[in-house]
């Protein structure tokens, strides 16, 4: 058994379907196989066992449904799109962590030095708690983004995307009679003029999961970003995307609208002994379905920079957390831009607008340099920072 490290690292934060990619389930491989296993327990993937690797199946949809491209992953466990219910998966990830190391339902309002090296942590709660070092990966509204970023947080932080989204469910059942058991059961994204639609499995194949992406001119200003929709709005929203879209969306009888923000991109992730992981470094759009891998890359590289043999004291904390903002913010900021355009893409506005060959092209390419990283590689160019 490796010996306890003698400081403490204080994490902060933890956050309905999500979908990963190889790079995602090849980095919860790396930080422990059980984490893996409890994955691939829990993933619903495609039904039809031709469609196991498919990620998703493009296509026009005012045209017919007519495939575009079929973007599928080149990984060996051929995952597809697999997807988890966030909550289930959580719970079981939660009961991984002995309990001695973690307090959850806690609700970071202010951290802050306090001498002698010592961060504060004071909670919702009243309560308070120090540590030698800090990562927040407390989401995108990150509290402990504030003190790594300070003012660069509130000048330049959050980005209204210019889309929200619809999100709905529809009994399996329901959506094969309508769609049929190949498009019900099977991940699609119909794309269109100023909005696309994903419909996937999840639930073990119980229920069709709904996403409608809408684009819109003007910001946002609501306060919330998730707000309680109305299905009629929903209808007007996707009339003209084809026969397909508008059976998915009289499938429909509630739906929760999402306001879609990223992140512009920081300066920096860390500040001495305090580093930002996950959406709280680079929350990104979810059209490339990538944010949570980019999280969980992040998770990997750091714990293994922290377990590094040169990391022996609280003092050398912030030397593992500068190498880890090296090599992890460039990636993980191109995944928020390459994400970004690849949402114009799908509405026809990106660079090959309607041209049905250029999308195809386009697609098959923009996933691969996500999905293909040697994960080993970026830990051992990490550890090489360390000198
Ligand atoms: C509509 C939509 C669909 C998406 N689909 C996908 C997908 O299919 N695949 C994918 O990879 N990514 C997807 N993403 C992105 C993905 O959800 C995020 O990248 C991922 O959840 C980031 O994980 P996180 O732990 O950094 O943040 P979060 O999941 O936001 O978790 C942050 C946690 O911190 C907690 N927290 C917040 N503030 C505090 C505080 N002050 N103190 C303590 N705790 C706090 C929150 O309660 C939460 O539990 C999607 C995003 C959206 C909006």
């Amino acid at each position: 058994m490796k010996p306890v490290k003698p400081f403490t690292v204080a994490i902060v934060g933890g956050g309905a379907g999500i979908a990963f990619s190889p790079n995602s389930i090849e980095a919860m491989r790396l930080i422990d196989p059980k984490i893996r296993e409890v994955f691939l327990k829990l993933a619903t993937k495609n039904e039809e066992k031709e469609e196991e690797a498919t990620w998703i199946n493009f296509r026009s949809g005012e045209r017919e449904s007519q495939l575009i491209a079929k973007v599928r992953t080149t990984d060996r466990d051929k995952t597809g799109l697999s997807s988890v219910h966030r909550a289930r998966f959580l719970e079981e990830l939660a009961a991984m962590v002995p309990e001695e190391v973690a307090q959850f339902n806690k609700r970071l309002t202010y951290l802050e030095s306090s001498g002698g090296g010592k961060l504060k942590l004071r909670f919702e709660d009243g309560t308070t708690a120090s540590a030698d070092a800090v990562v927040g990966c407390d989401g995108v509204r990150s509290q402990v983004r504030r003190f790594v970023l300070g003012e660069e947080s509130a000048s330049q932080g959050l980005a209204f995307s210019g889309k929200y989204a619809y999100r709905g469910l529809v009994p399996m059942e329901r959506a094969k009679i309508s769609l049929g058991e190949y498009l019900a059961g099977n991940s699609q994204m119909y794309l269109g003029y100023g909005g696309h639609l994903l419909t996937y499995p999840i639930d073990k194949g119980a229920t069709m999961n709904v996403v409608g992406f809408k684009d819109m001119d003007s910001t946002w200003d609501h306060e919330t970003w998730v707000l309680k929709g109305r299905v009629v709005d929903m209808r007007r929203d996707f009339v003209g995307f084809g026969e397909t879209v508008e059976r998915v969306v009289k499938l429909i009888e509630s739906v929760d609208i999402w306001a879609l923000f990223d992140h512009k991109p920081a300066s920096t992730y860390v500040k001495g002994r305090v580093a930002l992981l996950g959406d709280a470094a680079h929350a990104s759009t979810p059209h490339q379905g990538a944010g949570a891998g980019q999280a969980l890359e992040d998770a990997l590289v750091l714990s293994c920079l922290l377990d590094d043999e040169r990391i022996r004291s609280a003092c050398d904390t912030s030397k593992a957390f500068a190498a880890y903002d090296a090599i992890r913010r460039p990636r993980s900021q191109k995944v928020v831009s390459t994400s970004r355009q690849c949402g114009m893409v799908y509405a026809f506005k990106g660079p090959g607008g309607d041209d049905v060959t250029k999308i195809e092209e386009d697609l098959t390419e923009r996933f691969e340099w996500i999905w293909g990283v040697d994960m080993n590689e970026q830990v051992r160019d990490a550890c090489s920072l360390l000198g």
